[in-house]
């Protein structure tokens, strides 16, 4: 099955020059949508993970999911005020200026194993702020998922030098 196929692009959205890989379509496929899960949980068959974190708010319907399929509990990674609970942030980067994700502080178990999932890997640096923050908690984050790839991005240096492999299904050139 063609996934990629699956995947609209939208031209100039949210500003000129981005081309932006919108899900949706491919989660309104049944076969396809289903085929996605089994292809991010694939890797990870086996291993011993203890809880998905997906980042708000695509990753949350894929981590979701994949928890599910692994029978594992799922932690929210939610942006800056979203969460009722007491939270643990980390700052990252974005074009035009700076932005935050949050878990509660109680969100992890000591040392749990951690599988992180979101939609698409561009830069890096919405995953690294992910993984910054569950590492201070003291969790082990054992991989990343996604769906896309845009490797000119370079994403994946990022995740190299965090130490932290990771697969994606499929991948689309330029920005
Ligand atoms: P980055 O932090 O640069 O790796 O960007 C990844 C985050 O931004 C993901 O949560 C994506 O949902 C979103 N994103 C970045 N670029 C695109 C794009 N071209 N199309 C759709 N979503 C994107």
């Amino acid at each position: 099955m063609d996934l990629k196929s699956l995947i609209r692009t939208i031209p100039d959205y949210p500003h000129e020059g981005i081309m932006f890989r919108d899900i949706t379509t491919l989660f309104g496929d049944a076969r396809g949508f289903r085929r996605t899960v089994d292809e991010l949980v694939q890797p990870y068959a086996g291993y011993k993970i203890d809880a998905v974190a997906g980042i708000e708010a695509r990753g949350f319907i894929l981590g979701g999911a994949v928890a599910h399929q692994l029978s594992v509990s799922f932690i929210p990674i939610r942006k800056k005020g979203k969460l009722p609970w007491r939270t643990i942030g980390a700052d990252y980067e974005l074009e035009y200026g700076t932005d935050r994700v949050e878990i509660h502080e109680d969100a992890i178990a000591p040392r749990a194993r951690i599988l992180l999932v979101d939609d698409l890997i561009a830069t890096g640096g919405t995953t690294a702020a992910g993984i910054e923050l569950l590492r201070r908690t003291g969790a082990e984050v054992v991989g990343c998922s996604f769906v896309i790839e845009l490797p000119d991005l370079n994403g994946a240096t990022v995740l190299d030098k965090l130490g932290v492999p990771f697969h994606a299904l499929v991948q689309f050139e330029g920005t």
